[in-house]
């Protein structure tokens, strides 16, 4: 059996390495290495996929969220609502830019934001709402656009872990994750669903005239060379990290798929097991699990994960700590206990290994031994 690894990024570049040898080599050719055509061709062929109307690179998707906030024009203090159950730089690039985080829960079954909870969160000072569609399915968009246009307030996605999600509105329409908000924002960095070979993050708006903002944010403040209307950022999409991503693009509904038929195959022989819960995917959201996400029912998943280790198979926890109890969060006064649900799950969620590569046999071990191990 083939080593079991979290992501395999190796085994995935095998199967198109020609392709993205040679896309590489065209741009050394070309030169072309700051906003060489590498980089157009790829933002273009990134908007048709996903049906955006502008989509802007970036150096990365950390980067992406604080563009987007800064083309936002907020004040320092001013209040952007986010959930304490995500990787860091959501809550980062807030603090960052002197704004203010304002948390609220996160629904047990999703991992997403809870709504119910959104509008007692909402005061004078409020300019944003940033929900993340975690681990792969997008949070209740219908409902955070719905009071967003309510109170008067912008919504930026971060969809970084859920690049090819979809969500079907009431009215039948369906739109692909970061396309739904005033702006949204993706990452390539090498482990997500449409990973590059390095770093890399891109901005989605269906505003022109915020989508002309974000590129001069992203070049020091800059339309014109050498005329600075803003105080900007240095952040490109790499040109060679563009090609890379093009070939790879063609491929992401078939990535998502694997990554679909994985997860199948888990549900299916974990759901059995009553020490544990399998994720549960909202109606109006499809799944491109960038991560397999598992609770465990019983508070021995240090020995679980030893166990899984032991037999050479990876298990990694999506976050241990919420953001608001880490010590750099601290100074925002959130005390333990404040958020329930995240702090709960932050000592039940386990992940399994999820990519493009697992195959039945190695999915059949991971499962097995799991099992043996919650027994
Ligand atoms: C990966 C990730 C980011 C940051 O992306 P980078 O490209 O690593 O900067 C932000 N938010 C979430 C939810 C992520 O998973």
């Amino acid at each position: 059996m083939e080593v079991i690894q979290m992501v395999d990024l190796q085994g995935q570049y095998k199967k198109i390495k020609s392709e993205v040898d040679d896309a590489i080599q065209r741009v050394i050719n070309e030169a072309g290495f700051i906003n060489g055509p590498a980089v157009a061709n790829f933002q273009s062929e990134l908007a048709s996929f996903t049906g955006s109307k502008f989509v802007v690179g970036c150096a990365n998707g950390t980067d992406a969220l604080q563009i987007a906030l800064m083309a936002l024009d907020l004040k320092p203090g001013d209040e952007v609502i986010t959930v304490p159950f995500t990787f860091i730089s959501t809550v980062e690039v807030i603090r960052l830019l002197g704004l203010k985080p304002v948390f609220v829960d996160i629904i047990p079954d999703t991992f997403n934001m809870d709504v119910s909870q959104l509008k007692s969160a909402i005061t004078e000072r409020t300019k944003a709402i940033v929900p993340v569609h975690l681990f792969g399915q997008c949070a209740d968009m219908e409902s955070i656009l719905q009071i967003a246009q309510q109170y008067n307030l912008y919504v930026v996605e971060d969809a970084c872990q859920a690049i090819g999600a979809t969500v079907t509105f009431s009215d039948g329409t369906v739109r692909q994750a970061g396309t739904m908000g005033t702006i949204g924002c993706t990452s390539f960095f090498p482990s997500k669903n449409l990973g590059c070979y390095g770093d890399g993050g891109a901005l989605f708006t269906q505003d022109e005239t915020l989508a002309k903002k974000i590129k001069m944010i992203a070049s020091h403040g800059s339309a014109v060379k050498y005329h600075h209307d803003c105080v900007g950022v240095n952040s490109r999409l790499d040109a060679i990290q563009a090609a890379i991503l093009s070939v790879k693009l063609k491929y992401l509904n078939a990535y998502t798929e694997a990554h679909r038929k994985a997860a199948a195959f888990y549900n299916h022989h974990l759901s059995r097991c009553s020490a544990l819960e399998i994720p549960v995917t909202a109606p109006f959201t499809t799944h491109v699990y960038h991560q397999y996400t598992l609770k465990l029912l019983q508070p021995k998943r240090d020995q679980v994960q030893m166990e899984l280790k032991s037999q050479g198979i990876p298990t990694a926890v999506y976050y241990p700590v919420p953001v608001h109890l880490n010590m750099g969060y601290r100074d925002l006064d959130y005390a333990e206990g404040s958020f329930p649900v995240t702090e709960t799950l932050a000592s039940q969620v386990l992940s399994l290994p999820m990519h493009t590569e697992l195959n039945e046999e190695q999915l059949s071990f991971i499962v097995e031994n799991l099992l043996n191990a919650m027994e």
